[in-house]
Formats: C-alpha cells, sequence, structure tokens
C-alpha cells in the first residue's frame, strides 16, 4: 500500500488580530488558530489516492502541543496517523530549520512514497519548505502540482506553469507541492467524524493514532533546529495602521467621459497631471 506522508501547519487565523511580539514573532497565543488553507489542497489529494488506489496517510505537523487539533482535522477527513513535532528548542525556526526538523521526521517513520506538502502558508508565506525537504531527502519533486495519479511507481503530474500546463512524470518516492487550484478539500464525511469522536475517547487509542515526538525522539541536531539553526535575520517586523482615505467612483458614458472627470477631480484637489500614458 502507498505511503503517503502529508505535512499541515497550523496557522494564525487570518480572520483574528494576531499581535506581534516585541522581538518581531508572531504572538500565536493571542491569536485564533486554523489549518494553514493550502494544506488543505494536499490533504484532500492524499484522501483521494488511499480512495482511488489505497494508501496509508500519515499527517505530520511542527508546532507547540495545540497544533495537535490539526491532526485531529485530518483525522476527520480521513487521514490514518498523526505526528506532532513539538520541541522548546524549535522555537523561531525559520525554513531551514524548519525543512531540517521535518525531513528528520520522514526519517524516523521511515519508508514512504511519497510526500504532499501545501504550497505555502498564509503565515511564513515562503513556499520553500516543500522544495527543501525534497532536497534533503534527496528525492525528485513537483511543484505547484494541480492533478496527479500513481501507477506502480511512477507519478504522472500536472504543474501549473505561467500561461499553461506541464505535465510531468517522477519515480517514487517523490514529494509534490500541491497548488490551490487544486481540488478543492471535501466536506468531512459524518463516519470519520464519529470514529475520531470514538477513538479521541480512550487514550491508549489516541497515543497510538497521535505519536508526539521531540528533537530527541527522531534523532534531529539541536544544534540545526530553532532560532540557532536559522541563519535568516528577521530586521524589523510592524502592524500596518489602519489604511485611512476615500474612495470616489467615476461613472460617466464613455471611459473617456469618467477619464475627464477624474481629471477634473484631480486638478480641483490642486493635483498637477503632468503626462497621461495611453494603454
Ligand atoms: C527569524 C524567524 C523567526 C521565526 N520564528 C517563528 C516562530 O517562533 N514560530 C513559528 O511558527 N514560525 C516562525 N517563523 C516563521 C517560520 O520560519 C516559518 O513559518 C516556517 O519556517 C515555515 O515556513 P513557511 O511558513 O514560509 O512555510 P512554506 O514554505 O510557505 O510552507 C510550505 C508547506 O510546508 C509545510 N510546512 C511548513 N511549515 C510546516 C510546519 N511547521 N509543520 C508542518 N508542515 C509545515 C506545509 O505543507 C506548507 O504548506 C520565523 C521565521 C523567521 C525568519
Amino acid at each position: 500500500m502507498l505511503k503517503i506522508v502529508v505535512f499541515i501547519k497550523q496557522v494564525p487565523d487570518t480572520g483574528s488580530k494576531a499581535g506581534v511580539n516585541p522581538d518581531g514573532t508572531i504572538d500565536r497565543a493571542r491569536a485564533k488558530r486554523m489549518l494553514n488553507p493550502f494544506d488543505k489542497f494536499a490533504l484532500q489529494k492524499a484522501v483521494e489516492l488511499k480512495r482511488g488506489v489505497g494508501a496509508f496517510v500519515t499527517c505530520v505537523t511542527m508546532g507547540p502541543p495545540p497544533a495537535t487539533e490539526v491532526l485531529v482535522e485530518a483525522f476527520e477527513h480521513g487521514a490514518d496517523m498523526g505526528v506532532l513535532l513539538t520541541d522548546k528548542r524549535l522555537a523561531a525556526s525559520d525554513t531551514l530549520a524548519t525543512a531540517y526538523a521535518l525531513h528528520m521526521v520522514v526519517r524516523h517513520l521511515g519508508d514512504f512514497d511519497l510526500i504532499l506538502t501545501g504550497l505555502q502558508t498564509t503565515d511564513g508565506d515562503t513556499a520553500q519548505v516543500g522544495p527543501q525537504i525534497a532536497e534533503r531527502l534527496d528525492v525528485p519533486q513537483v511543484t505547484y502540482c494541480e492533478a496527479l495519479s500513481i501507477s506502480g511507481n511512477v507519478l504522472s503530474a500536472r504543474r501549473v506553469v505561467e500561461g499553461g500546463y506541464q505535465n510531468l512524470e517522477a519515480r517514487l518516492p517523490a514529494l509534490v507541492t500541491v497548488a490551490n487550484s487544486a481540488t478543492p478539500l471535501e466536506p468531512k464525511r459524518f463516519a470519520d467524524v464519529a470514529a475520531v469522536k470514538e477513538f479521541l475517547r480512550h487514550p491508549e487509542e489516541r497515543e497510538k493514532r497521535i505519536k508526539t515526538v521531540s528533537l530527541d525522539v527522531i534523532g534531529a541536531n539541536p544544534a540545526h533546529a530553532g532560532l540557532v539553526g536559522s541563519p535568516t535575520v528577521v530586521g524589523k517586523t510592524w502592524k500596518l495602521g489602519e489604511i485611512g482615505g476615500s474612495c470616489a467612483l467615476f461613472q460617466g458614458e464613455s471611459v473617456e467621459r469618467e477619464v475627464e472627470h477624474l481629471l477634473a477631480k484631480l486638478a480641483s484637489d490642486g493635483h498637477r497631471i503632468t503626462e497621461l500614458v495611453n494603454g
């Protein structure tokens, strides 16, 4: 059976107000949390493969203990196992340190056929972690993948590029970053949600399905993790103030007429137009 690892990250809810700590990091304690929306596309691909060709789906997340919530959400969508990598020494990891730690989780898990990641996150937003994990594991990678199928040990993927697609093939094991134009995550099925509720009530079952690991357990070198393993220096982070200003709508019988109105308004507001660019 295909062994799939899906990386999912808990991020601050974009609808909530997250503060910024004095050191420039996000004050995650105050923010509401959610599963990174981009990772839902990766999870959907894994679930589709599980139903289509048969697969064992392990979801891995790195974060503080509340990140277990995204593992539970993944179970409710059909994942089989969850791994939480949590360790105080991981705090302030940049993408290099994050990819190091996550690839060590894969090594710790052993054999795998396919790794799926989201395209990027809504907090760090770098889209670097997936490709760095592939490099560290020395496996082929397909980024921006919209559709994929597997036959034997060959992966066929449709990759989104500017203005079109690329059809690629790669030998497994491989890593794929799933584009947000791929199939959206299906709604949870009642049976999956009920099964998750049930196993969460039994501590031994819960422990079997959700593994919590530290740097020591996965055999990672703390010198490559967290702040000490992160060469990135954040110069300054600040919160944007409310953007003020007002908006005027010009509606005329033609674009030319609207532009005339706009120019007249700009002139009456004291602006001087030195050049008009047509086109
Ligand atoms: C100096 C510095 C300090 C930072 N301090 C912190 C901090 O204290 N806490 C913090 O959370 N972030 C911190 N960050 C942000 C952190 O570097 C990134 O969020 C993290 O490295 C992942 O990169 P990304 O979010 O850009 O992921 P991307 O590369 O945009 O993500 C691509 C995909 O990789 C996978 N992925 C990424 N991260 C994880 C994860 N943690 N678990 C599972 N899968 C994942 C997901 O599938 C995701 O869709 C810091 C960054 C810098 C530069």
